[in-house]
């Protein structure tokens, strides 16, 4: 079968400290350039489970304290998101780590001017600022997944068990980040269904590259660091110049520190659990 591969024994991308019991059972499925892809759009659907909590709320409760509380737990969700990035790059190659997130802030910055003040832009029910701080986040979370889809299809090249555990890894970890967009777009007027759809979207480069990591493996393997450091610097970016700014803005001190405190304790907790980082 072409793109399958023999495991190496030898564990790289993310990699995880803790091992689970399930993962370690015998893989029966051949591991090849298909059952990766499926990993990956298994990943990507999960991110929109974050939309998800949003089913049971009022849309009468959905006022400026509520849009400063949720900015501030995305920017909890976003960071921790990154502090775990950046320490599995520096595991990989602190060098190539540092590039990606001067290059990921670099970017970001160049896209965010680009879309400038454009009081004209649309994004389904969002218009003029709000749907230029939805169009950042998404573009955001898209460029970030990217780095994440190097990281599944490297660890499958290292085996059907890192593979597998990465891959739920992954889409654990993506749930809170469609939360984290979910929390940016429903406020402002974006309906459930179409925060879960742009969740997803911003996961989708995940089955688009997680397939070629794994069929150019041994390419792919040395932007890694470099690919998460970029990840990294990009959501760094947006927690410090559009998220805080308007939850400090917005919300009462105390909803912003303890939105944005547990927020960010839950998903470093998680990724504790899931990467050991
Ligand atoms: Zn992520």
């Amino acid at each position: 079968m072409p793109g399958t591969r023999e495991s190496t024994g030898r564990a790289s991308a993310y990699v995880p400290m803790r091992r689970c019991r399930a993962v370690q059972m015998v893989w029966p499925m051949p591991i090849n350039v298909w059952t990766v892809t499926v990993a990956a759009l298994f990943t990507a659907l999960a991110t929109g489970l974050g939309a998800i909590p949003f089913l049971f709320l009022r849309k009468k409760a959905i006022g400026r304290t509520w849009l400063g509380t949720s900015n501030a737990i995305a920017a909890g969700f976003m960071l921790a998101a990154s502090v775990g990035l950046l320490w599995q790059g520096f595991n990989l190659g602190p060098g190539r780590l540092a590039l990606g997130a001067v290059a990921g802030f670099v970017f970001i910055w160049v896209f965010r001017r680009m879309i400038g003040e454009n009081e004209g832009l649309v994004l389904g029910r969002l218009g003029g600022a709000d749907a230029r701080k939805a169009l950042v986040i998404v573009a955001v979370m898209t460029v970030h997944s990217a780095a994440e889809g190097v990281g599944v299809g490297v660890s499958y090249g290292d085996g059907a068990r890192l593979g597998l555990l990465i891959t739920i890894a992954i889409a654990v970890h993506n749930i809170p980040e469609g939360l984290a967009i979910s929390l940016v777009l429903v406020p402002r007027g974006a309906t459930v269904a179409s925060a879960a759809g742009w969740s997803i979207f911003s996961s989708l480069p995940q089955p688009l590259i997680a397939p070629l990591a794994f069929l150019f493996v041994e390419t792919f393997k040395p932007l890694l660091p470099a690919g998460l450091g970029f990840a990294a610097g990009a959501m760094i970016w947006m927690v410090f110049s559009e998220l805080l700014p308007e939850a400090v803005h917005d919300a009462p001190k105390r909803a912003l520190a303890l939105g944005g405190g547990i927020s960010f304790a839950v998903m470093l907790t998680a990724q504790l659990f899931l990467f050991g980082v």
